[in-house]
């Protein structure tokens, strides 16, 4: 037989779905993958099964049904400052993920160099892959996250086509400040580079931080693909329904590559997301008010066991050291680890290795995702707290 291609050999499968997998045969309780183990809305079930009936069960407009993209075009005015027009600057996706890669294929040519904050979320490697672009690494530094201003200048040069940002951050819980982000913009447009925005946690926030879209910032409408989704903010991570906002040339070329790639993403989920984007603000209260109590409560189990975390700033994820731990059970990386963690407690993590380029950085890293309800919560807390070397 002849080779398969060159290109899927130098990426491996996804580390945080092959945890939930692994999870899943175990039977554990599973903190890997980010998705919540709770219903979603009452109302956002309603209206799909309604869409259904409707009779939107056919191919959609293959860049969005136009309800949808009225209400995001209204929702995005309205939280995030940034003005878009549904006929020309919207394509609707299958969930974030496709928007990242469609909005990469669009952007790339090989040989271009993407500037990555790291750690960062898993997908963004293989993304820089498939599209043939060369990732350039700024590192977030911990406890705090927070950037050097030289380094970050450092790794824009001539050849850099975009730079992703992912604010609030998977997996470091920071949510980029306006100070940063305009220090990103000038860079942006002195090197005339774009700017891809994942906002996919944009309502998941702590301490009364603010989440600001770099978009709005002044000359980034032009040069901001903005990337969002259903999933995280309304609990709907199956449904895949995503997308990306940009200026109408940009637009123009995501749209054609989302065509050939999937051709539209599910119709009635598409109306139903169109309904959920009118709830008003206290929907949005009530989800970040839910994560609030549980950031504080898993802090509290993952410190009491041993691991060393600080609070999120934003996003559903804790990234913990897990040095002190490994150590009593005589482990030195993060893989051997999380099967270990399911092993003797029943709980799935995501090694921290996947989320760096050069994987030995994470290697006494494990995240934690805490959008689980509180049985589940509190059942992680007891398995932690009682089976596990002291
Ligand atoms: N963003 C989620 C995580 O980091 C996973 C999303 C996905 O698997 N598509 O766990």
């Amino acid at each position: 037989m002849k080779n398969l291609s060159r290109i899927t050999e130098t990426f491996s499968e996804s580390v945080i779905r092959e945890m939930t997998r692994i999870c899943d045969e175990a039977g554990g309780y599973n903190l890997s993958q980010g998705f919540p183990d709770f219903e979603s809305p009452k109302a956002i079930q309603e209206a799909a099964i309604r869409a259904i009936s409707a009779g939107y069960n056919q191919y959609p407009v293959t860049f969005g049904e136009p309800e949808l993209r009225e209400s995001i075009s209204r929702k995005v005015r309205r939280y995030n400052h940034i003005e878009c027009d549904p006929a020309t600057d919207i394509t609707v996706t299958c969930g974030a993920t496709e928007a990242m890669i469609a909005t990469l294929k669009a952007l790339i040519n090989p040989g271009d160099e993407i500037i990555i904050f790291e750690p960062f979320y898993e997908n963004y490697g293989p993304d820089s892959i498939l599209s043939g672009a060369t990732p350039r690494y700024v590192t977030l530094y911990g406890p705090e996250w927070h950037y050097s201003s030289e380094e970050l200048a450092a790794a824009f040069n001539e050849k850099t086509k975009a730079i992703i940002i992912n604010t609030p951050n998977n997996p470091t819980g920071k949510v980029f400040t306006r100070a940063e982000l305009e220090e990103i913009a000038g860079l942006a447009i002195k090197w005339d580079t774009y700017a891809v925005a994942d906002e996919i946690y944009e309502h998941i926030l702590y301490d009364g931080v603010e989440h600001i879209s770099i978009a709005s910032l002044p000359g980034m409408a032009e040069r901001t693909i903005t990337i969002n989704s259903i999933s995280k903010t309304y609990s709907v991570t199956g449904w895949r329904v995503g997308w990306a906002i940009a200026a109408p040339p940009i637009t123009k070329r995501i749209r054609k590559v989302h065509d050939f790639f999937t051709v539209g993403a599910p119709t009635p989920f598409q109306h139903a997301a169109a309904e959920a984007m009118t709830y008003g603000p206290e929907y949005y209260e009530g989800l970040k008010n839910h994560y609030a109590e549980a950031r504080n409560y898993i802090l509290g189990a993952l410190r009491s066991a041993g691991f060393q975390c600080e609070f999120p700033k934003g996003a559903y994820y804790v990234l913990a050291d897990a040095s002190g731990i490994m150590e009593r059970l005589g482990l030195t990386d993060d893989t051997a680890f999380s099967r270990k963690l399911i092993e003797l407690a029943g709980v799935a993590t995501v090694p921290g290795s996947s989320f760096y380029a050069e994987r030995t950085k994470g290697s006494h890293q494990v995240r934690f995702c805490f959008c689980k309800k509180w049985e589940t919560l509190e059942s992680v807390a007891h398995a932690l707290a009682t089976k596990l070397p002291k």
